[in-house]
C-alpha cells in the first residue's frame, strides 16, 4: 500500500566542514521520499515555484516516486533553506529560511494521495500538517516531524496536530523543548498520554515516539517497553542533511511495507534497524546524491552489519555480592 508525505520541497545551500553545495535538491518530503521508494510507492504533496527543474523532478521519478500532486505555483519560488555544520555535525546554523510558496498552500490531495494508508506529515507548518491529516481521516498509521521553530512559534498548533497522528518523531532536543522534561524517556511518556482535545478529529493521540539522536543514534518509545539502536558507525560523514527524514522514510516505509502485521513492538524495532541504515547512506554525501545511486543490495547488506554489530548473548554469571 502507498505512502504519502507531505512537508518541504526544497533547494538546500550546506556547508560542512568537507565542502559546499549551492541550490541542491532538498526538503524534508524529497529526502522521505527517495528513502521510503525502497519499501513503497511514495506521492508527495507540495507545492514548488517555477524555479524548481525538471531533473530535480526526475530524480524522484527515477526512483518510482509519484510526483503528480507536486503543485508547480507559476511566479512562486520554492522553499529554500540555507545551513552551516561545524566540526560537531550533531549541531546545525540555520543562515536562512524562505517559506516561498508555502506561504497560504493548500493542500489539495488527489485520490491516489487519500488511498494511502501510511501517512507522513514531515516538517513543515503544524497548520498544513493537521489539513493533510484530515483528508486521510482512515490511515492505518500516521507518524509526523516536527523542529524547533514550529515549538517556539506554533507550539499549540503543533500539539494538536501531534494528538492527531499514532507516532512522533523528534530529535532529543525537540522532545525535551516540546514538553519542558528534561529526561528523554519521561518526554517521551508524557507525549503519549496526550489524546485528541477535539474528539471528532481523526486519531487517538500517539501510540509511540521516536527520539533521533543524531549520530548518537534513536531510541523508539511505546508505552510499556524501550528499545535503542547506535547510529550504523561510518567513518566519514559529509553531510547530516536530510539525516532526519531518511531516518523517517526507512522506518515508515518498512511499516508501509508489512500492511498485513500489528503495528507491535517487534515490528517497529525491525523499522527502526531499516530507518538507521538508510539514515547512515544519507549522510555518506551531500543532499540526495548517496540515495541516488544507492541498491537495495547495499540496503540489505548493511542491515546484517547492524544487526550482528548490536547483538549480545545473555549467558548467566553468578555475580559476587
Ligand atoms: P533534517 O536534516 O532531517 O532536519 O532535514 C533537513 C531538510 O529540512 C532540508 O532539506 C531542508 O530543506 C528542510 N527544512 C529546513 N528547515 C525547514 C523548515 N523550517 N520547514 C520545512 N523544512 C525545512
Amino acid at each position: 500500500m502507498s505512502i504519502t508525505v507531505v512537508g518541504s520541497i526544497a533547494y538546500d545551500t550546506v556547508k560542512t566542514p568537507f565542502g559546499e553545495r549551492e541550490r541542491m535538491l532538498g526538503g524534508a518530503a524529497v529526502h522521505f521520499a527517495l528513502a521510503a521508494s525502497f519499501f513503497e510507492e511514495v506521492c508527495v504533496v507540495g507545492p514548488v515555484g517555477d524555479d524548481f527543474g525538471e531533473p530535480q523532478l526526475e530524480v524522484m521519478r527515477a526512483r518510482g516516486v509519484n510526483v503528480s500532486d507536486i503543485e508547480r505555483v507559476q511566479g512562486g519560488r520554492t522553499f529554500f533553506w540555507q545551513g552551516e555544520y561545524g566540526w560537531d555535525l550533531n549541531s546545525r546554523e540555520t543562515l536562512d529560511t524562505q517559506l516561498g510558496v508555502f506561504e497560504g498552500f493548500q493542500p489539495k490531495l488527489s485520490d491516489s494521495s487519500r488511498a494511502s494508508d501510511v501517512l507522513f506529515l514531515a516538517n513543515i507548518q503544524p497548520d498544513l500538517q493537521r489539513e493533510v491529516r484530515s483528508q486521510l481521516p482512515h490511515a492505518r498509521f500516521v507518524a509526523l516531524d516536527s523542529m524547533d521553530l514550529w515549538i517556539n512559534i506554533a507550539r499549540d498548533s503543533l500539539v494538536s496536530a501531534i494528538e492527531g497522528v499514532d507516532c512522533v518523531i523528534l530529535n532529543d532536543a525537540e522532545l525535551r523543548q516540546l514538553t519542558g522534561k528534561p529526561n528523554l524517556v519521561a518526554a517521551a511518556r508524557e507525549i503519549l498520554t496526550w489524546t485528541p482535545s477535539d474528539p471528532s478529529g481523526p486519531g487517538r493521540g500517539p501510540s509511540v515516539v521516536v527520539a533521533k539522536q543524531g549520530e548518537y543514534g534513536a531510541a523508539l518509545v511505546p508505552p510499556e517497553s524501550f528499545f535503542a539502536l547506535p547510529a550504523y558507525p561510518l567513518e566519514s560523514v559529509v553531510d547530516p542533511t536530510g539525516a532526519g527524514d531518511t531516518f523517517a522514510g526507512g522506518l515508515i516505509g518498512y511499516i508501509a511495507a508489512h500492511p498485513d502485521e500489528a503495528i507491535s513492538d517487534e515490528l517497529l524495532r525491525r523499522a527502526m534497524a531499516h530507518a538507521t541504515v538508510l539514515a547512515s547512506f544519507n549522510v555518506e554525501e551531500f543532499g540526495t546524491e548517496r540515495l541516488q545511486r544507492l541498491t537495495g543490495k547495499e540496503i540489505v547488506a548493511r542491515i546484517a552489519e547492524l544487526h550482528s554489530m548490536t547483538q549480545f548473548t545473555s549467558a548467566s554469571l553468578s555475580l559476587r555480592g
